[in-house]
């Protein structure tokens, strides 16, 4: 419909923005929010088509290829926003960037159609994306399930936040099912997951805990960072919400922090309130980077897999390696994997150095190519040890219960020629001295 010469967006051709259209089950919540200008395919289309295509705003005035930046704060109030306002469809119409742009929608369809879920919401980090979608989906006096091993801020999250917001947290062994389903409560409202941990590779059944979460009634949350909607779709096995650090693969070059919540339309339309209080929205300008760059997702990653696969293999086999940390070369830990559900495993491979951290450090020391930086996902090569970073608040006790050993490095495959990267750890490890400890 046309209002004051603009599209008015968020309705359906030919219906009119009366009040009952929100509760209206004929209503298409499928797609949204987007304005008829966006590009919006069907949810089959292959990851490489959406990674190019999807959401994409076509402008109408310019034809010009590319999302164009809305780098605006507001945007002028018509009839369609006066609506909007009275009908409680904010999220739908562009009224305030806060609420929404234009730039927002573009990416948010781009992702949710990438992870095969309705809607979307960037936000401006994975930890905002994360608390957002926790504290919309719970109440107070609730209870979650989560692993003792999640990523250090969403631990820190849900130990130092959640009590005292009236949420009790159980931490359990992301890989014990039994474990998961001992711990359900009749007040459990949401399990948070990864795909997989950070940085030991572990793989919880996500099948699995997603039936213990819909025997519990409770909503399965999935934070896919580590594996992409490339390697692994969860809402298709039957994760309820997925959020990501798209900082990380989905940016893909190091140069954006963001985050994105994806799931059934009523589910984000309650996490879209939540993050509006907290204020955590996304800005136009990286809205696009994170676009772009999620234009070569499919192709970045593919190699990041396949780069990490082989140095995981090479470093199996080098004499100063105790251990290494990846699907590929097995373990005790990934007999029962489901492999079928993996279409990768991520460029991310730990190992431990013999010798221990102090010759952990010369070996990073020693490396030409890759980074010495915290961080994951990128074009380029990075690596860092969890016990003095991500998981320097620990003690060595803790450290050793989750499997933190002295030694133990993370290494972020890059897009880099394989050759070079393992000709760069060789000689790495190759220089180290031999004494122990
Ligand atoms: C980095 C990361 C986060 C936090 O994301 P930010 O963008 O840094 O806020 C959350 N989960 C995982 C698995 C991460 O790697």
């Amino acid at each position: 419909m046309e209002l004051n010469g603009r599209t008015a967006v968020g309705f359906e051709e030919g219906r009119t923005s009366d009040a009952s259209w929100f509760d209206d089950l004929t209503r298409i919540r499928f797609a949204g929010p987007v304005s008829p200008a966006h590009r919006v395919l069907p949810r089959d289309t292959n990851t490489e088509t959406l990674a190019v295509h999807a959401g994409t705003y076509a402008d109408p005035v310019t034809g010009c290829v590319g999302t164009p930046i809305f780098q605006t704060s507001t945007f002028q109030l018509d009839d369609a926003s006066y609506d909007a306002f009275a009908d409680g469809a904010m999220r739908d119409v562009p009224i305030y960037t806060r609420y929404g742009n234009p730039s927002q929608w573009a990416v948010q369809e781009k992702l949710a159609a990438l992870e095969g879920g309705r809607s979307a919401m960037v936000t401006s980090s994975g930890m905002s994306a994360t608390a957002s979608a926790i504290y919309a989906l719970t109440n107070s006096g609730s209870h979650i399930i989560s692993a003792y091993d999640v990523y250090g801020g969403t631990y820190n999250l849900l130990r130092e936040d959640m009590p005292s917001a009236g949420r009790e947290v159980t931490f359990v062994d992301p890989t014990d099912v039994d474990a998961i389903r001992a711990a359900v409560r009749p007040e459990t409202q949401l399990l948070f997951f990864e795909t997989l941990t950070n940085p030991l590779l572990k793989a919880p059944p996500l099948r699995a805990i997603a039936e213990v979460a819909a025997e519990a009634n409770a909503l399965l949350v999935v934070d896919n960072t580590f594996l992409t909607p490339v390697n692994m779709r969860p809402i298709a096995l039957g994760a309820d919400i997925v959020v990501h650090s798209a900082t990380k693969y989905l940016g893909g070059h190091s140069d954006l922090t963001a985050g994105v919540i994806i799931g059934r339309r009523k589910f984000l339309d309650r996490v879209w309130a939540q993050a509006l209080r907290f204020g955590g929205s996304l800005e136009p300008l990286t809205c696009f980077l994170l676009e772009r760059g999620l234009k070569t997702l499919a192709l970045r990653v593919r190699q990041q897999n396949e780069n990490a696969s082989q140095i995981a293999r090479f470093l199996a086999t080098h004499e100063r390696v105790v251990a290494v940390h990846h699907p590929d070369v097995g373990g005790a830990q990934y007999a029962g994997l489901a492999r079928e559900d993996y279409l990768g495993y991520g460029g991310v491979v730990s190992f431990e150095v013999r010798g221990g951290d102090r010759a952990a450090v010369e070996f990073m020391s020693r490396l030409r190519l890759p980074h010495v930086a915290t961080s994951l996902g990128g074009v380029e090569s990075l690596v860092s040890m969890p016990s003095n970073t991500s998981h320097s608040s620990l003690t060595s006790g803790q450290r050793a219960r989750i499997g933190i050993n002295p030694g133990l490095v993370r290494f972020s495959a890059g897009i880099e020629h394989v050759n070079d990267l393992v000709a760069d750890l060789r000689d790495a490890l190759d220089g180290l001295d031999g004494r122990d400890g």
